[in-house]
């Protein structure tokens, strides 16, 4: 049985174009899986620390075989193995940063995993380009479509298409 996820990339150090680009074609050769849909990418203000590069973000759909704990691993191994990526400063500058959005209409609270992702309806970075590939898609926990999540943030953060 398949499920429908939802992951966002972000990169703001190095080639981030080719940084997204090479995150997408890995998450794509993940078994058992298929990416049925890719965001326009975006750039982004940091959120958090403001002192650092500007970000490229993207959301994907991804239909997959794999449970949810599983596509979690398999992503943070792209991210250490792939990337080399170490961890420094929380929020801080990152080669690529994979995050598990949503899995379905599941609804998990874990020490591993949180789906939906806590601070997914907070961003505009993810909202803008989820709601490109997504927008009437409805939020398990809020029962709110993503257009509506998009349409409610105050915040004057810049998104920009690329
Ligand atoms: P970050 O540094 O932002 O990539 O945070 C990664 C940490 O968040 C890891 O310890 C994950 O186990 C945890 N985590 C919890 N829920 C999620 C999620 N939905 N997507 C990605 N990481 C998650």
């Amino acid at each position: 049985m398949e499920t429908d996820a939802y992951i966002a990339l972000g990169s703001n150090l190095g080639d981030r174009e080719v940084n997204l680009l090479t995150a997408v074609a890995e998450i794509g050769r993940l078994p058992d899986s298929r990416v049925t849909a890719l965001s326009p990418f975006y750039e982004t203000s940091p959120v958090g620390v403001s002192d650092q590069p500007l970000f490229f973000n993207a959301v994907l759909r991804l239909a997959t075989g794999l449970a949810p704990h599983v596509l979690l691993t398999r992503l943070q191994y792209i991210e250490n193995a792939i990337f080399s990526r170490t961890r420094t400063i929380r929020w801080g500058p990152r080669v690529i940063d994979l995050d598990l959005l949503l899995y379905g209409n599941e609804v998990i609270d874990d020490e591993a995993l949180t789906v939906p992702h806590p601070r997914m309806m907070e961003r505009r970075f993810v909202l803008q380009p989820l709601c490109d590939i997504a927008p009437d898609l409805v939020h398990p926990v809020l029962e709110r479509r993503m257009t509506e999540l998009l349409a409610g943030l105050t915040g004057d953060e810049i998104v920009k298409r690329i």
